[in-house]
């Protein structure tokens, strides 16, 4: 098969794609092999599935919530909680999902990126079980917005590397893990974060988060007899959001929303481009390179997005909305306050349009919210902007 037609399979319409070195082209060529093989073996199947269920805590509720329901007087609201998940957030299905491939292909040392720190933590959690090495890179400015992240992956044995170079944040911090891969691909991983990067990274990501719409596709059918009107999850790179996607795709019924920090339009005002070995709708500065984005969740600090997300937008499949910082705050009190329920800020994003919307449709709507983290590691931060 030729190179053309290979990388084709890494397109979503025209976004996607692998704009790497041919040195690191070879390692993806590799990584994309394994993933094919061993994503329909059954013993891999086997092992993924349970450790999700043992030791990630799946499968997680996809609870009605009753109090913002009744406080948005129109559609009913649904949360799937992947802020049950082991360390607090849907990262850790991709995580498992990687480092299980990773162990199969004999690699000893993994290298992960970290904008929030949760990929970090989950990366670093996972390689403390599985007895792998584990290098995490992050933003300076990160680093300092996340100190408590950065001790929780010391504490569980990985070395974290403040990166200075660029504005100190995740786009810089990738930049570093790709640069420490072409120097050491012989023996390491890169297990990325999110539905980004070179292919075959945004569609392995996908196949490994896509068990969030497998589960609650089967949960609202039983809880409601009916498919949502809309599911609703936050953007940062994508990977919740298209895990909470997935199973709903083909549906042409079920509106898909994702949901934008004002702060960070990539997909409501990004243009074309090419950033970090793929194409993507990207903010990116006259010179064209990728612009640095201000959102007060790190998680969704990226100047990029999955190349899926950008395919879909453009089909107008789904739709991309933007929520500002203040009202993700409002909405981080108002879950917490009325359900008892602590979001991510990055989830809140999510919250704060699905009550919005659930306003303006009717009672025998359904809306599913993917409620991406728990906010326990936002607390501190939420605190200083309540008081500043
Ligand atoms: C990392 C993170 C996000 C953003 O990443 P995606 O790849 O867009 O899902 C959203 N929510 C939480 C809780 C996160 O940790």
């Amino acid at each position: 098969m030729s190179r053309e037609v290979e990388m084709k399979k890494g397109y979503f319409g025209e976004f996607g794609g692998s704009f790497i070195p041919e040195e690191l082209q070879k390692v993806m060529d590799i990584l994309e092999e394994n993933f094919e093989y061993y994503k329909n073996d059954p013993e891999f199947i086997a092992e993924y599935n349970y450790y999700l269920k043992e030791y990630v805590g799946r499968e997680n509720p996809l609870t009605f919530a009753e109090n913002i329901t009744e406080y948005a007087n129109g559609a009913k609201i649904y949360l799937k909680r992947e802020d049950l998940n082991h360390t607090g957030a849907h990262k850790i299905n991709n995580v498992i999902g990687q480092i299980l491939l990773a162990k199969r292909m004999g690699a000893k040392r993994i290298i992960a990126e970290t904008g929030a720190g949760q990929h970090g933590v989950a990366t670093a959690t996972a390689c403390a079980m599985f007895k792998m090495e584990c290098i995490v890179y992050m933003g300076k400015l990160d680093t300092e917005r996340q100190a408590l992240n950065v001790f929780r992956m010391e504490v569980l044995g990985a070395k974290v590397i403040s990166v200075d170079a660029g504005q100190g944040r995740l786009k810089d911090a990738v930049d570093a893990a790709l640069n420490d891969l072409v120097e050491n691909y012989q023996h390491t991983f890169y297990l990325l974060g999110s539905v980004v990067g070179p292919h075959p990274f945004p569609t392995m990501v996908k196949h490994f988060q896509s068990i969030i719409s497998e589960e609650s596709k089967k949960q609202i059918l039983e809880k409601e007899g009916k498919l949502p009107t809309a599911v609703v999850a936050c953007t940062g790179g994508g990977s919740n959001a298209i895990g909470a996607f997935a199973h709903y795709i083909d549906e042409e019924d079920v509106r898909l929303i994702g949901v934008e920090p004002a702060e960070a339009p990539t997909l409501t005002e990004g243009v074309s481009a090419v950033i970090h070995g793929f194409r993507c709708l990207t903010l990116i500065d006259e010179e064209g390179n990728p612009k640095p984005t201000y959102s007060i969740s790190a998680g969704l600090d990226y100047p990029g997005i999955g190349p899926e997300h950008s395919y879909l937008k453009e089909s107008g499949r789904a739709e991309y909305v933007t929520v500002t910082g203040d009202e993700a705050l409002e909405a981080f009190q108002l879950l917490s306050i009325k359900e008892g329920i602590l979001p991510a800020l990055e989830s809140a994003h999510a919250i704060s349009y699905a009550i919005k919307l659930a306003k303006e449709l009717s009672h025998d709507d359904i809306i599913i919210v993917n409620l991406s983290g728990r906010g326990d590691k936002d607390v501190e931060q939420v605190f200083k902007l309540l008081n500043k």
